[in-house]
């Protein structure tokens, strides 16, 4: 009888690329998915480490797995978690049997010794009409909050006819290129500026070509060009504030302003732009004038989308060692006066859309959507349940409710 896995993937959608990665690696193996962790001989948790709470969210996945599994079943901890805390986590958590770092095979058979290139490693065919790739592993730049750098190293970049291959042999409708910092891509290599040439040559193979994670001094007209001209205007632009001085803190590029105008300036050539960003609160010697900035841009700009997070201290980092702290009280009230700014911006742009035609890519029966949502992160479009999966389809918005948008036909 064939040997059964049960990989559970935390974290972004990098982490998601690798388990479908690691996912080819098993079935190689001839080990077939389990419909249930307790009838697994293989659990593999893909950690994330980014922050505490996800820290805690993988160690919690982990007990919760390692105490369901059946007698004999092993437990495989990989991902950020297993490469920023291999050993101390061995140490920690007795009920692991095996704590993987990136490129240590997971499966049953597995060696004690790396061996897998994750980056350049062949995937399974995609199972939705969309995917995500991955074209860069690691960071050279040095934000004053971030670990990532220190544990995914210094950026790689991938080659065209790497990540050409790998789109070509997904099969899907729309491809999500991601990277940690995705404008730097091909800058290892000699080739700063190579994404445009990347989203052009992928952009043949697929219908709708979208681009996650973009540092905001790195969108240069031919980038909001090339990226206008795959017919998915998206910009989802990594500002984390929007105060100058809070910036520098964070050793981060740009200012409120500039972020304002490149956005106006990007609307004026693409109306139909849409925009997601994230942003830290709370991050070491934000003052209530930075928040106000900060509310004041949400208010102005009006983005389509924007993820508002409580800054977390990690260990290693520039930002560990300031001062000038905001107590966890204030920086919980700053996050709810910004979310709930937020969700009223988002919903409204949201109801502006009701009577327009867009067109929507069905990702499941009932579920579709436009290029102003990006899978499983932004809301959906709620479609007739006649449409079938992996269609592209014109249909006219009828109502929207929050996040979310109904349209038919
Ligand atoms: S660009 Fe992103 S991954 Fe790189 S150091 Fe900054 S926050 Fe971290």
């Amino acid at each position: 009888m064939p040997r059964r896995y049960w990989l559970e993937t935390l974290g972004c959608p990098k982490n998601d690329v690798d388990s479908a990665k690691l996912v080819g690696t098993l079935e190689c193996d001839g080990l077939i998915p389990a419909t249930e962790p307790e009838d697994a001989d293989l659990l593999v948790v893909n950690t994330c480490a980014f922050i505490e709470a996800a820290r805690e969210e993988s160690i919690e996945t982990v007990l919760a797995l390692a105490g369901a599994r059946r007698p004999g079943a092993q437990v495989v901890v990989t991902g950020c978690l297993a490469e920023r805390y291999g050993d101390e986590l061995a140490r920690a958590m007795p009920e692991v049997d095996r704590v993987a770092g990136f490129g240590v095979p997971v499966s049953l058979s597995a060696p004690a010794v790396p061996s897998l290139d994750l980056l350049n490693l062949r995937r399974p065919p995609a199972t939705a009409p969309w995917a995500y790739v991955k074209v860069a592993e690691g960071c050279d730049r040095a934000c004053g909050f971030c670990a990532i750098p220190s544990f995914r190293g210094r950026q790689r970049s991938r080659t065209e006819e790497a990540v050409l291959d790998e789109v070509e042999a997904l099969g899907v409708r729309e491809v999500v290129l991601v990277a940690q910092d995705l404008a730097s891509y091909g800058r290892d290599l000699g080739r700063a500026g190579a994404i445009i040439g990347l989203i052009e040559r992928v952009g043949d193979l697929v219908d709708r070509t979208r681009l996650l994670y973009l540092y905001p001094s790195e969108l240069g007209d031919g980038l909001v060009d090339a990226i206008c001209a795959t017919g998915v205007p998206y910009f989802d632009l990594s500002l984390q504030h929007v105060s100058r001085p809070l910036l520098r803190r964070m050793r981060r590029w740009g200012d409120g302003e500039r972020f304002a105008r490149r956005i106006a300036d990007i609307r004026a050539r693409e109306p139909s732009a849409a925009f997601r960003s994230s942003f830290i609160v709370g991050y070491p010697g934000e003052t209530e004038g930075d928040h106000d900035r900060l509310m004041e841009f949400l208010s102005e700009v009006r983005l389509d989308w924007a993820g508002l997070f409580a800054y977390s201290e990690e260990e290693g980092t520039y930002a560990a060692g300031l001062d000038q702290r905001v107590p966890p009280g204030l920086v919980a009230e700053r996050l709810a006066e910004l979310s709930e700014l937020q969700d009223r911006i988002t919903a409204s742009r949201r109801a502006e859309l009701v009577g327009e035609t867009i067109e929507v890519l069905v990702d499941r029966v009932g579920v579709g959507r436009s290029h102003r949502e990006a899978p499983e992160i932004d809301g959906v479009v709620g479609l007739p349940h006649d449409l079938p999966a992996g269609d592209l389809v014109d249909v006219v918005v009828t109502g929207s409710a929050g996040p979310d948008l109904e349209a038919t036909p």
